[in-house]
């Protein structure tokens, strides 16, 4: 035993520390997050960044913050140095966004750094850091707050070297990071200047007013973005989110930020994809910048060498909280536009000649609202009268828009709806006049609504004949595992084959749908949302294979049916969030033929 040859051997601490460093400087990006974060800690209120070549040949942060004394600047570049914790219970009140005493360290062991840095009145000191050997501090002239050099990124680890990409590629990581760390602090101005031109500035702002600054491309209006905020208890949230007018097909600018640090947390990302919902189509996305504060013993952000990933206590509520404040919002919002159209129609209508004609004797004809009486002009009422539609949608529209002499207008027929359907249009349109507009209803969307409607109120489950059975992700295993009432209560009965819940049998499934068994398996694996949202994603998926397509042809009674349904929903939007009609108004068509009202 004795003879064998030692193996282990303690590492020389600078090669320790490269090796260390390469978990939190990995690429220039990495220097930009930790350099800003030192800098928005010391409470700089002017921040600039310079890079050369994507900041692999060098990077300089600037700022005017409360700097640094001599004693200070001659140990806050060695491991552990750190003046924002002490205890490690102090890492459960942190408000700082620094605390590990590590960023310093690691690029000094990985690139020439220089820090200057001055302390209130005190004389400037530099110091410079080369293979792990410090020249300095010597005083330096004076200029306020720090700034820190770095030169040769990764000169002394050739090996990471060559895993960096073009400078251009490091450049856009880069400012992605720098737009990141801006976002959340628009009252600090920060500039970032590549290859000495200034690529992009951010004066102090207020908040909608920074994220238009820092993304000019997307041209953002800020009528359509909307702060909301909702406080509870130990956490209070504030999204900035986008009206569903502006949507994109990626998820990109669906940020959540907490404790102003952005975080990648797939489930709030779905929280507020599942607040839009009825309000976007499958496959498109708003922007939210989701701002979540919440007190720091909650959250443990010492997980990640980047602080991407965090752990939150109160994780499901704010879940919760953020799909139902979106929800309100857009909810309000819709509210709104409605009201403001039925403005414009009231105010059209009370402007015109009063009523002449005595129509009380022919009330049960017509459905109308008893405040709202017809107008010598209104026509609607009159198309009631025309027995069986022909479905010669240009002949009907030469007639209804023809003027005619109200004396000669026959006294309506009775009819079971207080609407008029004229017949469909490219195998998709249901076209509709009711009252003062004309509806152009996508009969798909429509059906996939109404089926969900009626979903929504019964469910009867069926046992099958013979269980199918599935496999799911562990993640998705347990899932079900915990929301098995929820199925349930859907009418889609579940049992585990496994002990490791990979393996699951669908035992009984509800009536509606039998003939969809695989998409119900396809919408299980995939689901990991809270109870309200597995029913609302389901129902929305069973409605959509259900439902009529564009192309079927349906008969006038079943169209009817379907449109006295449509024209009552609260929300008219299918369930995956497209509109299910287009309405245009009399007053719209006559402006748009120059034709006097
Ligand atoms: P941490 O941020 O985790 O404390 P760092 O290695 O990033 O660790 O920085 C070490 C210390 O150096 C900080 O705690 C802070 O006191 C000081 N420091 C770093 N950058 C700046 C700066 N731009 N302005 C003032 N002090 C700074
Ligand atoms: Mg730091």
């Amino acid at each position: 035993m004795g003879n064998r040859p030692q193996r282990i051997r303690e590492l020389d601490p600078y090669v320790a520390q490269r090796i260390a460093a390469g978990e939190v400087i990995d690429r220039p990006q990495a220097i930009i997050r930790e350099l800003l974060d030192n800098s928005i800690d010391a409470g700089s209120t002017t921040i600039d960044v310079y890079l050369e070549q994507g900041g692999i040949s060098s990077i300089k942060v600037i700022d005017d913050g409360i700097g640094m004394s001599q004693d200070d600047i001659s140990i806050c570049y060695k491991s552990h140095t750190t003046s924002k914790i002490t205890t490690i219970d102090d890492l459960y009140s942190i408000r700082t966004l620094g605390f590990r005493g590590e960023a310093l360290s690691s690029i000094a062991a990985c690139s020439k750094l220089r820090i200057i840095s001055t302390y209130e009145k005190e004389p400037t000191y530099t110091v410079s850091i080369l293979d792990g050997k410090a020249e300095g501090p010597y005083e330096s002239g004076h200029a306020k707050g720090t700034t820190i050099e770095i030169n040769d990124l990764f000169y002394s680890i050739p090996g990471r070297r060559k895993f960096l990409k073009s400078p251009q590629a490091e450049t856009a990581a880069c400012k992605k990071m720098f737009i990141e760390k801006s976002l959340m602090y628009p009252e600090i101005q920060f500039r970032f200047f590549s290859n000495g031109n200034l690529n992009l500035f951010l004066p102090k702002n207020h908040q909608v007013g920074r994220i238009i600054d820092a993304y000019p491309a997307r041209k953002f209006n800020s009528v359509f973005l909307h702060t909301v905020g909702e406080s509870a208890g130990d956490f209070s949230l504030r999204l900035i989110c986008s009206d569903p007018s502006i949507y994109r097909n990626d998820r990109t600018y669906i940020q959540i930020y907490v404790n102003n640090r952005r975080i990648d947390d797939y489930s709030l990302v779905q929280a507020v994809q599942y607040g839009y919902t009825e309000y976007l189509p499958g496959g498109c996305f708003p922007y939210c910048f989701v701002s979540i504060n919440i007190d720091p013993e909650l959250v443990d952000f010492n997980i990640h060498p980047a602080k991407r990933e965090v752990k939150l206590r109160r994780g499901k509520e704010i879940h919760h909280q953020i799909v139902e404040t979106i929800k309100h919002f857009l909810y309000q919002d819709h509210k709104k536009v409605i009201q403001d159209s039925q403005a414009v129609q009231k105010s059209w209508n009370f402007s015109d000649t009063p009523v002449t004609r005595d129509i009380s004797n022919n009330q049960q004809s017509f459905s109308t609202k008893p405040t709202y009486h017809p107008s010598s002009r209104d026509f609607s009422y009159q198309r009631t009268s025309i027995p069986s539609p022909n479905h010669n949608w240009i002949n009907e529209a030469k007639e209804i828009f023809t003027p005619q002499d109200k004396t000669q207008v026959e006294i309506p027929e009775r009819s079971s709806y207080d609407f008029f359907y004229h017949g469909q249009l490219f195998g998709v349109f249901l076209i509709v006049e009711k009252e003062e507009s004309l509806f152009l209803i996508d009969q798909h969307a429509a059906h996939e609504k109404v089926i969900y409607k009626e979903l929504s109120e019964h469910v009867h489950s069926q046992p099958l004949l013979v269980p199918i059975e599935f496999d799911v992700t562990e993640d998705v295993g347990r899932h079900i595992s915990t929301h098995l009432e929820s199925y349930q209560a859907l009418g889609i009965r579940l049992e585990p084959v496994s002990e490791n819940l990979r393996n699951w049998e669908l035992i009984a499934l509800p009536n509606y749908a039998r003939s969809i068994e695989q998409d119900i398996i396809t919408f299980i694996q995939e689901e990991v949302g809270s109870p309200e949202e597995i029913t609302r994603s389901l129902f929305a998926t069973i409605s959509c294979r259900a439902a009529i397509k564009e192309g079927d042809v349906i008969d006038d009674q079943t169209a009817n049916e379907l449109i006295s349904k449509v024209l009552e929903l609260e929300l008219p939007r299918c369930p995956h969030g497209r509109p299910v009609w287009k309405e245009i108004t009399r007053e719209e068509l006559y402006r748009a033929v120059r034709r006097l009202i």
